[in-house]
């Protein structure tokens, strides 16, 4: 009998590492270091040379973390910030919470990430911002984007929260913005046991000031400073984190072969991802596309191979945004790709066997369903 192969297998993550788990969980139970305490800063500080910067905040989660790092810019009402039209809403979600409101802009076809053809048109009087997304574990072309930003005296807030460890032309997803946010949701690259997320940054007066505002606007227990909100990485989200940030290089190796396995096998009757020369993509998601899409899906489905779509609408298309007025015409790239992509199953505990057992099924339902071509 074959086993399913899920999504994402957190539970074989968790045998591999449960001594290790167990022990820091229970190191903080046992010290009651609940909310802030030494383990928050012990990964604070570890996640900050991971990224090669000088300052980690912890936030409750990444799209908090998008928020606080707006806030902390001094982004609000009146103000415009631009973003991409692929990615998940917490990204524009943390744009419209300061005030702002969210410009989209079409991707790549290739990449899916941000075109940068088609940002200096989106850049009006109003934008303070732009936050690109190193979509499914690929940097967008972010020297090009800096250089725009730079003329246009632009703030950059890099959406990271796909992109642990990912590297463009030998620098650093996390080290290009004035901020870059991280979330550590569970099926994130580093993944915590619940909501965490995190914000770092190479400025020590905007670390000072989004450190407040993720606390209360504090800068001692009842010294109030501004208002801010109550976001911060608790002791035991910290303390597992600093657990697997441990593996996280070797995890990322494992995703990446399991990529080249994908590649090697699909090449002829899918378009496999496409990587920008000096990109290291660390494949938080392996996103082909494929023609009949749903009923590839489907077969999959039966043969026990769970997939996943990243994203079906583009942002600026969802009912969500309906009020700003756009139209599928807008993001040709984003509306051709949404009926097309596939993200399949892949994970550092996937084993080899597993990988070609994919392969072997999805071009079985590739030939029956006659996707071929896409
Ligand atoms: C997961 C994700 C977020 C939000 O992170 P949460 O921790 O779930 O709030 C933001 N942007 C992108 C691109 C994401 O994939």
């Amino acid at each position: 009998m074959t086993t399913n192969i899920d999504f994402v297998d957190l539970k074989t993550q968790y045998e591999s590492i449960s001594s290790e788990i167990d022990a820091a969980v229970r190191e903080v139970i046992t010290t009651a270091s609940f909310i802030g305490g030494r383990f928050v800063k012990s990964f604070e500080s570890n996640f900050s040379q991971y990224c090669g910067v000088r300052h980690c905040i912890g936030a409750g989660n990444g799209t908090d973390a998008l928020f606080i790092a707006l806030k902390a810019l001094g982004i609000g009402p009146g103000d415009e910030v631009i973003t991409a039209a692929n990615s998940f809403i917490a990204t524009s979600e943390a744009i419209t919470l300061s005030g702002a409101r969210p410009v989209f802009i079409d991707c790549d076809e290739k990449t899916c990430n941000i075109d940068l053809k088609r940002l200096e048109g989106a850049i009006t009087g109003k934008t303070r911002a732009i936050i690109p997304v190193h979509l499914y574990g690929q940097m967008a072309d972010m020297h090009g984007l800096m250089e725009i930003a730079r003329r246009h005296g632009l703030y950059v807030v890099e959406d990271a929260a796909q992109a642990h460890g990912a590297t463009y032309k030998g620098q650093a997803a996390g080290t290009f913005g004035a901020f870059a946010c991280f979330s550590f949701f569970p099926g994130k690259n580093l993944g915590a046991y619940g909501d965490a997320g995190a914000i770092v940054t190479n400025d020590d007066a905007l670390a000072a000031r989004a450190r407040m505002y993720a606390n209360h606007g504090r800068i001692d227990k009842y010294d109030h400073v501004f208002e801010g909100v109550n976001s911060r990485l608790d002791g035991l989200q910290a303390a597992i984190l600093d657990v697997k940030l441990k593996h996280l290089e070797r995890w990322t190796k494992r995703r990446q072969e399991i990529a080249r396995i994908y590649d090697e096998g699909l090449k002829d009757i899918a378009v496999t991802p496409s990587v920008l020369p000096g990109a290291e993509h660390v494949y938080h998601l392996y996103v082909i596309r494929v023609r009949n899409r749903e009923n590839v899906r489907k077969s999959l489905k039966e043969k026990g191979i769970s997939t996943g779509v990243h994203y079906p609408t583009p942002l600026p298309l969802l009912k969500a945004y309906a009020h700003l007025g756009y139209r599928p015409q807008d993001f040709p790239a984003a509306y051709a790709l949404k009926d097309e992509i596939l993200s399949l199953p892949i994970y550092a505990d996937m084993t080899d066997d597993q990988a070609g057992r994919v392969v072997r099924e999805l071009k079985n339902a590739v030939c029956t369903e006659g996707s071929l071509g896409a």
